[in-house]
């Protein structure tokens, strides 16, 4: 069979078009849930390329909505589609793209920030860790307000080889608005540089592919939106558990703008602030003045060894939450000394 011949193969058959399929169903972006839709296929095609070849593969699309990214996943040629649409109103529009696409395509109606992806493909896809990355793939537009709060969800799964990820390195390809994107990918000293981009980039090659303009959306958002691909690392760069480098991360960038050890001092009890926080920056060998955002991967690894050879020692350091300790002392000043259990 031909090039040409085996593309034709996995064409659909006629159908309305999504603009037609919006107006059929009265499908009207709901303003309140960030709905911007992309009915232009061929920009829903470039989106689909960034994935990699599709060709059999199984992918979950998050938020399909009216159906443009799944018109293109399915003429991508993926065997097993399955949709995690949380809108009732667009079930019906996808029900009759699965007529057209006849055991390829499987509709879940549900929210992707609790759906059990880990139960939604066959067992016998996965690959170990240190293999190639499954035949399987995450792609969505979702609006701006799940998106971060997702590739956080779906990092520390990463970490943790679970929920997509207990089927190998599977990869991801999703939008941002583009400031997002912009952090996800910000490299050491870069403006944008931020907790984001350690977060993503310690655990994965992030990779931005291209923006599209907010005009191309209906109806248009305020904003520009990057399409960035994760493909998780085989050996992630910072090797301790998520939520202790998540919290070494984010104490660190609280202060963006001024010297690092001032984040590092804060995830240590002020009795013994400077103490540990002296102990920590000698035993990571890193330069207490330089800024967070010229911080490199490899100085963080240094700096969350450092910090968790401490909490092993003395477990108790793990929990200690400076601005607890802030309400705590606020409390005291003001008389209302907190009663105990
Ligand atoms: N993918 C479509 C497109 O590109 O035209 C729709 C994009 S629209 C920005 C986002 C879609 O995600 C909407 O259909 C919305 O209902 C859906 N959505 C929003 N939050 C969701 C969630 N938590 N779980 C699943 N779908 C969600």
């Amino acid at each position: 069979m031909g090039a040409s011949a085996k593309l034709a193969a996995f064409r659909l058959p006629p159908l309305p078009t999504v603009g037609e399929l919006i107006k059929l169903y009265n499908l009207r972006a709901e303003k309140q849930l960030s709905q911007n839709f992309l009915l232009d296929l061929k920009l829903t095609d470039k989106i689909v390329r960034q994935a990699g070849n599709l060709k059999d593969a199984h992918v979950c699309e998050v938020g399909p909505g009216p159906g443009g990214l799944t018109r293109s996943i399915l003429t991508a040629g993926a065997a097993d589609l399955l949709v995690v649409e949380k809108d009732a109103r667009f079930i019906p529009g996808l029900k009759l793209l699965s007529e057209a696409a006849p055991g390829r395509l499987r509709i879940v109606h549900g929210d992707i920030l609790t759906y059990r992806m880990d139960r939604g493909f066959p067992v016998n896809i996965s690959k170990t860790w240190e293999e190639d990355p499954p035949n399987l793939h995450i792609i969505g537009n979702l609006p701006f307000s799940v998106s971060t709060p997702l590739i956080i969800k779906w990092l520390e799964s990463m970490a943790n080889r679970t929920g997509p990820f207990k089927y190998g390195r599977t990869r991801l390809t999703l939008t941002f608005q583009k400031e997002v994107a912009e952090r996800l990918t910000a490299s050491t000293g870069s403006r944008q540089r931020s907790r984001l981009s350690v977060m993503a980039q310690y655990l994965c090659k992030v990779q931005s592919c291209f923006t599209i303009p907010g005009r191309a959306f209906v109806p248009k958002p305020e904003v520009d939106v990057g399409v960035v691909h994760f493909t998780p690392l085989v050996q992630p760069q910072i090797q301790q558990p998520f939520g202790l480098v998540e919290k070494l991360v984010r104490n660190i960038f609280q202060f963006r703008r001024k010297h690092c050890y001032r984040g590092v001092e804060k995830l240590f009890p002020e009795a013994r602030r400077a103490e540990l926080t002296k102990e920590t920056m000698q035993k990571a060998d890193v330069d207490p003045t330089l800024r967070p955002t010229e911080l490199t991967i490899p100085q963080i690894r240094a700096l969350a060894d450092a910090y968790a050879h401490l909490c092993a020692h003395e477990p108790d350091l793990l929990g200690f939450e400076f601005r607890e300790e802030l309400g705590m002392k606020h409390q005291s000043r003001s008389g209302n000394a907190p009663t105990g259990p």
